[in-house]
């Protein structure tokens, strides 16, 4: 049996630009990943293809699939549902294959509480990083504005700690870059290479 692939989870706050850096990453001749479409109930915009944007689906359709056990995770966003499908990454990961999905933060939990194991990437945006420098030049922005900045960087911060790692979405061919190599690095993580490699010596039951 081969080993089991790892799922790869990126996530972030919304408008950060998680669809466009997954797009750039996918776009890439060296990509290995594969892309979990997810299902949702929103209307299709132009350009999209059902089966490859997302599966396009009715409320009640989406409803019982949540009702058959049918999704790894969902969340409402924006009064529409969006969800995993269990059974394509179930099976992709079986054949040894890494899965990746980008979703929003709600269903990122979900799946860390599911799959301990993946590898969960917070994208975060590049205004974030200003914040301080511009506390520091209060003169540039009123106390409002700073106040605002804070509540939502602390609301930003208080997600990005269940996360493994943080890329800044400063530029996406480097965001893209960034994420690439955490998961190139992730793979010889001792913890994720040394069951497989105790097997080969024959010393499974040991420490
Ligand atoms: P959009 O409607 O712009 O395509 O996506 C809206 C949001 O839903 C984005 O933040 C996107 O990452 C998120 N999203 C897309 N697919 C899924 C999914 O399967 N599950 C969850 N929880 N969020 C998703």
């Amino acid at each position: 049996m081969p080993k089991r692939g790892m799922l790869i989870v990126l996530s972030g706050p919304s408008g950060v630009g998680k669809g466009t850096v997954r797009k750039e990453i996918f776009s890439r001749e060296d990509n290995t990943f594969h892309y979990s479409v997810s299902m949702t109930t929103r209307k299709k915009r132009p350009g999209e293809v059902d089966g490859k944007d997302y599966f396009f689906v009715s409320k009640e359709e989406f409803e019982k699939e949540i009702e058959n056990g049918g999704m790894l995770e969902y969340a409402k966003y924006v009064d529409n549902y969006y969800g995993t499908p269990l059974k394509y990454v179930n099976e992709m990961l079986d054949q040894g294959k890494d899965v990746f999905l980008e979703i929003e933060v709600k269903g990122a939990m979900q799946v860390r509480e599911k799959v301990p194991d993946g590898l969960f990437i917070f994208l975060t945006p590049p205004d974030l990083m200003e914040l301080r420098q511009r506390i520091i030049n209060r003169g540039t922005d009123d106390l409002a504005t700073i106040d605002k900045r804070m509540e939502k960087a602390v609301g930003e911060i208080e997600m990005m700690q269940n996360y493994d790692y943080a890329v800044v979405n400063d530029e996406v061919p480097k965001a893209a870059e960034k994420i690439q190599t955490i998961i190139r690095a992730e793979r010889w993580r001792v913890k994720r290479f040394l069951p497989d490699y105790k097997k080969q010596l024959g010393l499974d039951d040991q420490q």
